[in-house]
């Protein structure tokens, strides 16, 4: 009798598995570290073998915890970290080269080769040109490697994310695949024509015979043979989209946002994409029942970071909660604006030279003043996302679903709800990127039997109303505003 579905959600920093039950309740848990390794200056690089090794164990472990035996496993969900790339040998199944993770701006200088190609590129995949997706990643590896363009050519090393490289592990090597959410973030895929792009490997010379079969998001995969012959891999997401579907947003204009150490959001736009014009990246939500989705997405670098640097940098804090208690011993900001563009500002601003600035300082500003502004900044970049998201979408967004560390800050959570004047819905299940390919596969094998039961499992456990006047709220983002434009005027000289 199958209970469970397993969900394999391989991240930056850590491997975890997922068993949830017929209600799409958690029944156990396993989480390993991944080591990630820096050889240089910007440089992110992890051991694709460790990563294959913490899936496993993590597996093995939730397994046990539950007291499951694999017959009572009805299929098998994987979703992943985005871009991140493997090369590996088709025979021995041994990678190359480190798998470099998609923070890593080792390939900054390939993308700057193309950047007279922006608008080719952005028209075919809807991304905007940097380091962080996979195809400058790839083209690092085969100019680094010598001969393994020709090998690839000859069909003998393999690419994948890592979607890819747990399948090709997961499948003893019988299914090299990619599903169309982790396809759209390769910079190679075209997400209008649904293919590998000709002209877009030509560009980047990638060899088209190392290249995944693209599937749909829910498809057989085929079985996890490495585990047991009877279990499949039922369906394949990236993370942030696995997570949309978490929150049911199934529905156009539906939209979530992630709240960890940066914020991602996406929204829902239906079976058209929409390219953007203002910094909006347009992605494939999922390939369900034959039919796309889009997604348009926009991202804040620094997020809950922020409150980890309150807590490792200025000191303020000792952890990372203990940000509300500070913010709640003042009655408001104090007039403190912090802009905590510690790496460059993303959606919509794409501003690498602009660095963190707090405005607004008197002899009475106090650490918790600027605990307040720190929460307020991370509400105040995801309303620039939104607002955006609004324009280029021509829909008006009637609710958020949220998830992610800093949105256990209920002081965040209300003020986001007020300055956007809109409802917020936190779910009861706050692992919205494993149960989003939970559900996936358990829609293909029926564990789940509709998307119409998926939506009615869902279950709030919190929600916030705006509590203040429109007036207050635009006059409040006024002050943001003016705080982000100053902050973009002071530039170091180089
Ligand atoms: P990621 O998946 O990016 O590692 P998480 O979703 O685990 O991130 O969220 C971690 C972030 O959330 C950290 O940056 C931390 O500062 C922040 N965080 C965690 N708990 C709280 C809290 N109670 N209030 C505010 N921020 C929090």
């Amino acid at each position: 009798m199958e209970k469970y579905i397993l969900s394999i959600d391989q991240g930056t920093t850590s491997s975890r598995a997922i068993l949830f039950d017929k209600k799409g309740e958690i029944a156990a848990t396993a989480q390993e570290e991944v080591s990630l390794i820096y050889p240089h200056e910007g440089w992110v690089e992890a051991d694709p073998l460790l990563i294959w090794i913490s899936v496993v164990n993590v597996v093995n472990e939730c397994l046990i915890k539950a007291n499951a035996t694999w017959n009572e496993i009805d299929s098998i969900g994987i979703t992943n970290q985005r871009e991140t790339t493997v090369v590996w040998d088709k025979e021995s199944g041994r990678p190359i080269y480190n798998a470099i993770i998609w923070q890593s701006r080792q390939s900054s200088e390939i993308c700057d080769d193309f950047k007279d190609k922006e608008e080719l590129i952005h028209n075919k995949t809807g991304l905007l040109i940097n380091p962080f997706f996979s195809a400058s990643k790839l083209k690092f590896i085969l100019d680094k490697i010598p001969g393994s363009r020709e090998k690839a050519k000859k069909g003998k090393l393999l690419f994948g994310t890592i979607d890819s490289w747990l399948v090709y592990r997961l499948t003893n090597g019988a299914v090299h695949a990619t599903d169309t959410t982790n396809a759209s973030r390769t910079m190679l895929y075209n997400i209008f024509e649904l293919k590998w792009d000709e002209e877009l490997l030509k560009l980047f010379n990638i060899p088209k015979e190392m290249l995944p079969k693209v599937l749909p998001s829910v498809c057989d995969y085929g079985a996890a043979s490495y585990f047991t012959k009877k279990v499949h891999i039922n369906a394949v997401a990236g993370d942030q989209h696995a997570s949309l579907f978490g929150h049911t947003c199934f529905e156009k204009g539906e939209c979530k946002n992630t709240y960890g150490t940066g914020c991602f959001m996406l929204m829902n736009t239906g079976e058209k994409p929409i390219l953007s014009n203002k910094g909006l990246l347009t992605t494939i939500a999922w390939n369900v029942d034959g039919k796309i989705n889009y997604a348009l997405e926009g991202s804040v670098f620094i997020g809950g970071a922020v409150i980890q640097w309150l807590r490792d940098g200025l000191k303020c804090i000792s952890t990372a909660p203990e940000v509300n208690d500070m913010a709640a011993l003042v009655e408001d900001n104090g007039g403190v604006y912090f802009v905590p563009a510690f790496v460059g500002l993303g959606t919509p601003y794409w501003d690498n030279d602009v660095r963190g600035t707090i405005f607004g300082l008197t002899r009475a500003t106090t650490e918790s003043h600027i605990c307040r502004a720190a929460l307020e900044s991370i509400a105040f970049q995801s309303k620039d996302v939104f607002d955006v998201m609004e324009k280029e979408s021509g829909i008006k967004l009637q609710s958020l679903q949220v998830d992610g560390g800093a949105s256990n800050s209920d002081y965040l959570m209300q003020f986001q709800s007020n300055i956007l004047q809109i409802n917020i819905e936190k779910p009861c299940c706050t692992e919205s990127t494993a149960l989003g390919v939970a559900y996936m596969a358990g829609y293909k094998s029926k564990f789940f039997r509709s998307l119409d039961d998926i939506a009615r499992m869902r279950c709030i456990a919190k929600s916030f109303t705006p509590k203040v006047s429109k007036e207050t709220a635009v006059k409040a983002c006024k002050y943001w505003e003016t705080a982000v434009k100053s902050a973009r005027t002071f530039k170091l000289p180089k």
